[in-house]
């Protein structure tokens, strides 16, 4: 995996963030503005796995065909650079950005991630990514099990409808087709099918601290987080 660390200028002893939770909680927005307040290189590991998921379905085979999928691997060479819009996936060379967010690709996505041998596939590229700190990393299994010793830990949830609610507008705002009905069915889902997997299932790490953003606007959601972020990092040795 290759990945073009920017130079950053924190006077901080590194540190790394993990944010996981449910779809639709908002980790991605959450995370790429703590990574513009604090100059952190924001990595979203729900892109490579959107990736595989899209090879697999333009090979055409099915997302639940275990098999076959595992023989794909040695053919998936995924890479990330940081543009000034944010992260830039590709795959085998293609720039996929686009293209991994559309609803098949997401439920591709969370069926291949189910796959033990395909989290092995990412979990090294993970960990190197994050290697060189001041870095915050979302997902599902960043704090429990990517990044078991982050110094800061965020379980980032919200009630299945205001996460619905959310992701539709989202899509809406992106010209892409939605209906909030579809959405809130795909996130039931998405998270039934996340928590329920043997292989690093969606759960909150024992160390982490709980932000629900129910009732929270986006800026109120940010500075909580910062609140959760100081602290830790002041608790430091
Ligand atoms: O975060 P995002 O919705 O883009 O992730 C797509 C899918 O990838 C999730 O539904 C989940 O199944 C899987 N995923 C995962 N572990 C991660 C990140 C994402 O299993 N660390």
């Amino acid at each position: 995996m290759e990945h073009d660390m920017k130079e950053k200028n924190n006077t901080l002893k590194p540190y790394t963030i993990a944010i996981d939770g449910p779809t639709g909680a908002g980790k991605s927005t959450l995370a790429r503005e703590i990574a513009k307040r604090r100059a952190l290189t924001y990595i979203d590991t729900g892109a490579m796995y959107r990736a595989i998921g899209l090879y697999v379905l333009r090979r055409g085979i099915h997302s639940e065909d275990v098999g076959s999928i595992i023989q794909l691997l040695p053919e998936i060479e995924l890479s990330i650079t940081h543009k000034e819009d944010g992260q830039h996936i590709y795959l085998n060379g293609e720039d996929v950005s686009d293209e991994i967010r559309t609803p098949e690709a997401s439920i591709y996505a969370s069926n291949v991630s189910k796959i033990p041998e395909v989290r092995a596939f990412l979990l090294n590229a993970q960990r190197q990514l994050a290697a060189q700190g001041n870095t915050v990393m979302d997902g599902r299994d960043i704090g429990t099990v990517i990044l078991p010793d982050a110094e800061v830990k965020i379980f980032l949830t919200a009630s299945p409808e205001v996460r619905a609610l959310r992701r539709h507008n989202e899509l809406i705002a992106k010209g892409m087709q939605s209906t909030y009905e579809d959405v809130l069915e795909d996130l039931i889902w998405r998270d039934k099918n996340d928590s329920t997997r043997s292989t690093a299932p969606l759960k909150q790490a024992e160390d982490a601290v709980v932000l629900d953003t129910t009732g929270l606007d986006f800026e109120e959601a940010v500075a909580k987080a910062d609140e959760i972020i100081t602290s830790k990092l002041s608790g430091r040795k």
